[in-house]
């Protein structure tokens, strides 16, 4: 599944509740899928308040299920990040001054099973995360 969408806070509910809904197939129970919308949230936020700063640009949403492995990614091509080391710290943020945490990635990595950050200044962001969804397959 691949989305192109505007860099638009409201395009933020839309993009989680996309992925929601790719995902049903694999029975994910509430908290799993209440964690990867979460997960979807704070990336395309990020990309749209950091990446973008406010202006316009397109954010790419690609979803893959694999078995029950759910893989999501969030590219924008925006401003990003020189150091993502240093982005990736719980409590750092470079937007303190409009309310951020600096808990977005923490949460990502939280609520995912795994997150990647691929990112160049002046080129863009891309995160990539995955989650295996639903109950592990029994051995035969
Ligand atoms: P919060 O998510 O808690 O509101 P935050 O967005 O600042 O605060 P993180 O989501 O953890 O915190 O991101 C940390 C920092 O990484 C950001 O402050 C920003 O500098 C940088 N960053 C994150 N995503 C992007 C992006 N898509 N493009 C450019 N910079 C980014
Ligand atoms: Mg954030």
């Amino acid at each position: 599944m691949k989305m192109i969408f505007e860099s638009d806070s409201r395009n933020e509910a839309f993009a989680r509740t996309v992925v929601a809904a790719y995902v049903t197939r694999l029975n994910p129970t509430l908290e799993e899928l209440a964690d990867i919308k979460t997960a979807v949230s704070e990336a395309v936020t990020n990309s749209i308040i950091h990446g973008y700063g406010g202006r316009e640009g397109k954010i790419e949403l690609e979803c893959k299920i694999t078995g029950s492995l759910v893989e999501v990614t969030v590219q924008d091509y925006g401003v990003g990040i020189v150091d993502i080391e240093q982005a990736m710290e719980p409590l750092y943020t470079t937007k303190p001054e409009w309310e951020r945490s600096g808990m977005g990635f923490a949460f990502m990595e939280a609520f995912m099973d795994e997150l990647e950050v691929f990112s160049e200044p002046g080129k863009g962001t891309r995160v990539v995360m995955n989650k295996q969804v639903g109950k592990p397959e029994t051995a035969a």
